[in-house]
């Protein structure tokens, strides 16, 4: 086996491999996201709340138990 035979097959399993990376790893994976929740300061209480159960009030919110 002469120089060039072993530096070619060196050449191929690099490349092969630089392949192999670039096909297990394609593109950051984004993980599945809880979606984002939307928390509110009751304007009374000072407590914060998810905007769905909060109710608009004025300038700001206020929490269910008002
Ligand atoms: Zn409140």
């Amino acid at each position: 086996m002469g120089l060039s035979r072993l530096l070619f097959w060196g050449a191929l399993i690099w490349v092969g491999l630089v392949l192999w990376r670039r096909w297990r790893a394609p593109s950051p994976r984004v993980p599945p996201q809880a979606t984002p929740v939307r928390v509110v300061k009751c304007t009374e209480c000072g407590v914060y709340v998810p905007e769905s159960e909060a109710r608009a009030s004025g300038q700001g919110f206020i929490c269910a138990s008002h």
